[in-house]
């Protein structure tokens, strides 16, 4: 299980995470990710190697606008250390990114459901992956992003800590956790979440 990061505020969000993420490397990782919602816009960065890499690739995040994201470093359960497999993960539509630590155990036969109902095409060998698909599905039932990720999470079996953000819901993140760390930070006019306190 590695870490989760999550800002929301009026600041650009990008500095924040890459330096959340830096504070989460000691507990080492195989690749790492943000996704920054600018306005409509889910903007997706990763890479396989150090976060030293974001961050050159960003400069620091200034080169991302967007007051709210997310970010991540993976250590692989299921599907290889790869760009493919590194969180963020997005549903088809682009709507929703998620990332997530800890194992969900039945998303074989999640990810066989939405293939058979829905026709989605899964990008990566994760079991993270099904979340962002599931929530999507979810959404045509319900009217709010919380109501949507909550009937996804009934749906899940594992530890999981996860944090979504979506597209139109460009003021908010949504965090769940089942038997895995997470933490909120509640500040002025800004929030925070990580899976282990030193990020914050
Ligand atoms: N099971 C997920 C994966 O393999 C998350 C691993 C983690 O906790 O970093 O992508």
């Amino acid at each position: 299980m590695c870490g989760i990061v999550g800002f929301t505020g009026k600041t650009k969000a990008a500095g924040f995470l890459l330096e959340g993420l830096e504070r989460l490397e000691y507990r080492g990782y195989d690749s790492a990710g943000i996704a920054v919602l600018d306005g409509g816009k889910i903007q997706i960065e990763k890479t396989t190697e150090r976060i030293k890499n974001l961050i050159d690739k960003t400069d620091n995040g200034e080169k991302i606008n967007g007051t709210i994201g997310i970010g991540h470093t993976r250590w692989a359960t299921h599907g290889a250390p790869s760009f493919a497999n590194a969180h963020p993960h997005i549903s088809a539509d682009g709507r929703f990114a998620v990332v997530h630590n800890g194992i969900i155990e039945n998303f074989v036969e999640i990810k066989q459901r939405l293939i058979a109902e829905y026709n989605v095409k899964f990008k990566s060998e994760t079991d993270s992956e099904v979340i962002a698909h599931l929530i999507a599905a979810h959404m045509k039932n319900y009217s709010t992003l919380e109501d949507a990720v909550y009937a996804a999470t009934l749906e899940m079996r594992g530890a999981y800590a996860l944090v979504v953000v979506s597209s139109k819901d460009p003021n908010k993140i949504v965090a769940v956790r089942k038997d895995a760390p997470l933490i909120a930070g509640i500040g002025k006019g800004e929030n925070f979440i990580a899976s282990d306190i030193p990020a914050l």
